[in-house]
């Protein structure tokens, strides 16, 4: 089967890059074809080439010229699209800083006005029409850009819960959430072991009646098991679910992605 042809990645040039807090870097993008980007696309996911190292823009350029190589040349990873200014041609994303393992989070934590990536996307909005009694959202950092992508665009009678876990108390943000949503804030100090405080405090939680809509996601072993608990436990429908593991401890992308499609990640 032959499908349309894929777009080429984009490029994407940085205008500024700066800590949003303590673990999150805001890298904010421009490039000319922006201007044919839709509107409403905050909380899609995107896949991000970086190019290596000291790379020139032009032998980076070079390898993608007539589309993506078989062979994998770059590190790609996937982050989702935080906002986009039409004005001013500009797009941020948001890259959890989570140290030093990891060719994304390397690149957004010493990125500079010049430097430069590949965009490819973007993928669907996670929730697109809002219909929900109550919503329930919850993300860990790396999810905290569709949450609250998610979150902004409810309707402002919404009404709900939102979790969040966060590394540390700067690390939680000022999100334009629907006044009806109460928020909670949780600290996860290391980040790198897989947590059951959202799932917790989703257990002391009354689910009302009524159509229930989620936006949930994050680290995978703690995504697993809200799925688990939400669909078993709670009966939610899965088609008004997004629940999706972002990342999964001790693994790259590439693996986790692997392990998805094996059915052995959240
Ligand atoms: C649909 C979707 C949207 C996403 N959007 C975003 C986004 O907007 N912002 C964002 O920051 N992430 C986002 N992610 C998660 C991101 O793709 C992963 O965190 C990715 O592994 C980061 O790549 P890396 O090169 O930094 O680390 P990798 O090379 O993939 O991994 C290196 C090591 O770091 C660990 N690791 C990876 N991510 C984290 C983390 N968040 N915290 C602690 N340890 C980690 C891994 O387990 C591994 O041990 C998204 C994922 C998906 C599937």
């Amino acid at each position: 089967m032959t499908g349309a042809p894929r777009p080429l990645p984009r490029l994407l040039t940085v205008t500024s890059a700066s800590y949003l807090t303590p673990h999150m870097v805001r890298v904010t993008l421009t490039g000319e074809w922006l201007k044919d980007f839709a509107d409403g696309q905050e909380g899609a996911h995107c896949k991000l080439i970086f190019p290596k190292p000291g790379e020139s823009l032009e032998s980076f350029r070079a390898t993608y010229a007539e589309g993506r190589p078989k062979q994998k040349v770059h590190d790609i990873r996937t982050y989702t699209v935080r906002a986009f200014r039409r004005d001013t041609l500009e797009m941020d994303i948001d890259f959890v800083a989570h140290g030093a393992e990891g060719p994304a989070t390397r690149w957004a934590q010493s990125a500079k006005p010049g430097d430069f990536l590949l965009f490819m996307g973007p993928g669907p909005v996670k929730l697109e029409t809002f219909y929900a009694d109550w919503y329930l959202v919850a993300a860990d950092m790396s999810a905290l850009p569709v949450a609250a992508a998610a979150l902004e665009a409810m309707p402002r009678e919404a009404k709900g819960v939102a979790v969040f876990e966060v590394q540390s108390a700067e690390d939680r943000q000022v999100i334009d959430a629907p006044e009806g949503v109460d928020i909670h804030w949780l600290l996860l100090p290391d980040p790198h072991v897989s947590s059951t405080a959202q799932l917790d405090f989703m257990k002391t939680l009354d689910f009302p009646q009524g159509a229930i809509q989620t936006c949930i996601a994050g680290e995978s072993g703690a995504i697993r098991a809200i799925r688990d608990y939400l669909h078993n436990e709670k009966q939610l429908d899965k088609k008004a679910a997004y629940i999706s593991g972002y990342w999964k401890v001790g693994l790259v992308e590439d693996q986790h992605q692997e392990a998805k499609r094996a059915g052995n990640a959240g």
